[in-house]
This record gives C-alpha cells, sequence and structure tokens, in this order.
C-alpha cells in the first residue's frame, strides 16, 4: 500500500492506472497547441509587453500616478523577464537576476489597490489582496501569512502553476510596523513577527499552503506553492513617514533654518517621492524586510483636477457607471458641470482620497435611483450642484411622446 495525505493505493491499481493513462496517451495524441484549454494557454508565457505598453494599458484605468506607474511597468516587465528566462539564449544565464517586489507608499485612497490590481489584469495573472493586519506571527491568534498565498490559489481556481505567476498585493504594510516603545515585555507577534513571517515568501520559497486558507491543522493536506515567481506588491499610507523624511533631509542640509524645515515637512505635497530606506527603518520595517522590497514609489495625494478626472476619464469611471445603470431604464442620466465640481468638493473634504467620490455619489444619488424604476415617463435626469449639496430633487425630462 502506498500512503498519501488521505488515501491508500495498492501497487497493482497504480500498475493498472498507470497502463490506463499510457494507452491513452498512445490513442489520442496531444491536440495541436491552438486547441489548448484557456487556462493552459493562459500559463505558457504570452508574448511580453513591453514597459510603455503596460503604462498605456493602465492608463486607461487610473489616473495620474506616472512615476508610480513608470516603476511598476519596468519592475513587472524585468519580473516576467526574470521568470521567463528559459527563453532567452543561455548566455544569460551566468547573472541571477534578483526579484523585484515593489512597495508603493502613498495616502489612503489614491490608487495603490487599483494599480496592483490592473496590472494583474493587464498581464493575465491571478490576483489577490491580503491586509497585513489580519496575520499574526505563527501560532498566535491571527492568520498565518500563508494564508496570502491560498487567496492568490483561490483566485487561480487552484491552478498551482498559473498561482506561481501572479501578483499578490499585501495592503496597511505600514500597520506591522515595528513598535519602538515595545521593549521586551511582550512578543510583538502582530508587527515585527509577520515582518520576520513575510520575509521568507516574498523572498521565493516552497510554502506549504491550507488550501480552505486559516490556519494550519497537522491533519490537512497541504498545497505546496513555490512564491520564487510571484510577484509581491505591497502598500501603506505610512502616515507620519513624510516628517521622517523631512527631518532626515533638513538635517542633511546645511543652511536651512527652522522655519524653513517646518515649512518643508508640512507642505510638500511630494515629500514621499524622496524616501530612502533609512527612513522605512526609522518608520519600523525590519532591514531584512526593505531588502526584498527593491522597488520603491510613492503615489501623490490626488489634486482637484484628478479627481475630476476620475470620475470623468477611466474606462469604468464612475459617473459613466452611473449613467450606465440609467441608461438601462431607458434614462439618460446628465451631470452639470457645477454638480461634477461639488462632488469633487465634497470628496476632498472626507480626507480619504478617491474613495470619498463613490461615498458622496451614492449618498447624491440613493433617493433618484430608489424612485427610478418607477419614472417611466422620464427620459433624461440631471444632476445639479443643489442635488449634491443640499440633496434637492433633480431636473427631470419627460419621453418625448414618439416613444
Ligand atoms: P488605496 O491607495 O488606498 O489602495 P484604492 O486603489 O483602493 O486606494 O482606491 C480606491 C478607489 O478610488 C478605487 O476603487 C478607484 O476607483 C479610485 N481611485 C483611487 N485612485 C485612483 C486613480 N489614481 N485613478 C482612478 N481611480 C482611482
Amino acid at each position: 500500500m502506498v500512503a498519501g495525505p488521505d488515501v491508500y493505493i495498492c501497487d497493482r491499481c497504480i500498475n493498472d492506472a498507470a497502463g490506463i493513462v499510457r494507452n491513452d496517451l498512445t490513442t489520442h495524441k496531444p491536440a495541436a497547441p491552438a486547441a489548448a484549454s484557456p487556462t493552459t494557454r493562459r500559463t505558457s508565457p504570452s508574448r511580453r509587453l513591453t514597459p510603455v505598453e503596460i503604462k498605456s494599458a493602465l492608463d486607461e484605468y487610473v489616473i495620474g500616478q506616472d512615476r508610480a506607474k513608470k516603476a511598476l511597468s519596468v519592475a513587472v516587465y524585468n519580473h516576467y523577464k526574470r521568470v521567463d528566462r528559459d527563453h532567452f539564449s543561455p548566455d544569460f544565464e551566468d547573472v541571477e537576476l534578483e526579484k523585484s517586489n515593489i512597495l508603493l507608499v502613498g495616502p489612503t485612497g489614491t490608487g495603490k489597490t487599483l494599480l496592483a490590481r490592473t496590472l494583474a489584469r493587464v498581464l493575465d495573472v491571478p490576483f489577490s489582496i491580503s491586509d497585513a493586519t489580519a496575520l499574526t506571527e505563527a501560532g498566535y491568534v491571527g492568520e498565518d501569512v500563508e494564508s496570502i498565498l491560498a487567496h492568490l490559489l483561490h483566485a487561480a481556481d487552484f491552478n498551482v502553476e498559473r498561482a506561481e505567476r501572479g501578483i499578490i498585493y499585501i495592503d496597511e504594510i505600514d500597520k506591522i510596523a515595528r513598535k519602538s516603545d515595545n521593549a521586551s515585555i511582550t512578543r510583538d507577534v502582530s508587527g515585527e513577527g509577520v515582518q520576520q513571517a513575510l520575509l521568507k515568501i516574498l523572498e521565493g520559497t516552497v510554502a506549504g499552503v491550507p488550501p480552505k486558507g486559516g490556519r494550519k491543522h497537522p491533519e490537512q493536506s497541504l498545497i505546496n506553492i513555490d512564491t520564487t515567481n510571484i510577484l509581491f506588491i505591497v502598500g501603506g499610507a505610512f502616515d507620519g513617514l513624510g516628517d521622517i523624511i523631512a527631518h532626515r533631509m533638513s538635517t542633511n542640509s546645511i543652511g536651512f533654518t527652522a522655519d524653513m524645515k517646518r515649512k518643508f515637512a508640512k507642505n510638500d505635497p511630494e515629500i514621499l517621492r524622496h524616501v530612502e530606506p533609512d527612513d522605512l527603518l526609522r518608520f519600523g520595517l525590519i532591514p531584512e524586510l526593505i531588502g526584498r522590497l527593491p522597488v520603491v514609489s510613492a503615489l501623490d495625494a490626488l489634486t482637484e483636477s484628478a479627481m475630476r478626472d476620475i470620475l470623468l476619464r477611466p474606462k469604468n469611471a464612475l459617473l459613466k457607471q452611473y449613467q450606465k445603470l440609467f441608461a438601462m431604464d431607458g434614462i439618460d442620466l446628465v451631470f452639470d458641470e457645477s454638480a461634477v465640481d461639488a462632488v469633487v468638493e465634497r470628496a476632498r473634504a472626507l480626507g480619504t482620497g478617491a474613495r470619498g467620490l463613490r461615498s458622496v455619489l451614492e449618498e447624491t444619488m440613493l433617493d433618484i435611483m430608489f424612485d427610478v424604476h418607477e419614472m417611466h415617463e422620464v427620459g433624461a435626469c440631471r444632476i445639479t450642484r443643489d442635488t449634491v449639496e443640499h440633496r434637492r430633487p433633480p431636473i427631470f425630462e419627460l419621453r418625448k411622446a414618439s416613444a
């Protein structure tokens, strides 16, 4: 008897089964590559997109953030070059290409998750999002770090080969910073402990993953996933990092007055662009983790015009989505210019980046959408500034009589 995790099979059955497979292979020769199933087609390396192509695909969905898009495009291009290095001439084998995991730093709601998600869509690879705050060091209450691989496996429909070329986004990485005042009384199992636990899978290891996620149980069979070719993008808002950077920059430069330093820290919206490994260390990331995130890119806070563009321009822009919903009921939805301005103003006041746009619109549109299905005679609905600011009813136009 040969024992597996949950099953046993005898040597005769193994022989018989092998015979069946062999027969099958000789009678049904593998089909031509063109007829391969969508899954196999996807796992085989497709034509590699160039950084310019990757960036222009990102441009369709993500507004602004040009520097981050460029950094991501190049990092991803190099990453998949490394993954598919077998397809290059053996001359390139003498130099080991290191993995280029990516750290995205930037205020909340500025597009970090959106960038990672869009990237996966453009590259047609499995993608999953995990939250660093849910993780704890193995053996403590919370999720083991391997659970993030379980999410990816799930996203890849349990196709291990596909999962091993996927992209994982880990959010809120800043929330697992080492707590400097947590000297030695208690173990820092959700901070530094998690950072330590992440190191191995970020770098590349074969991890045993509980297929259903959650904790590993001794009786559960595990699926082995090699993380060497998985691209990790980690992101966080890093509140307070700006001050650390400003402090370093001002103490390093000669001739700054105290007043200038203060102004620099408070007012430079692009301060995060100057981030260096030392600043991240000071923030509370451990050096080994920083070392495994060689590409660091900062996202800018969204300006008023970027917010406007987010409402109107992307392929799946919020206003376009509402217009589609209304069109399905035969109603033409129009937003006044001043109504768009009002949405942006209110959203900016919420301080949650572009996420605020959705909340403001949801609130504005709720009552209208509640009734819209009943309005058989309405042909068009115009949202004004008053509708957004004071929840006044929109202006309805009746359907043309010919209809
Ligand atoms: P975070 O930076 O906190 O990860 P997200 O990427 O989750 O932010 O953004 C939240 C929502 O705001 C997204 O679903 C997206 O619709 C919108 N959004 C944020 N930034 C942008 C952007 N630069 N371009 C287009 N939409 C954006």
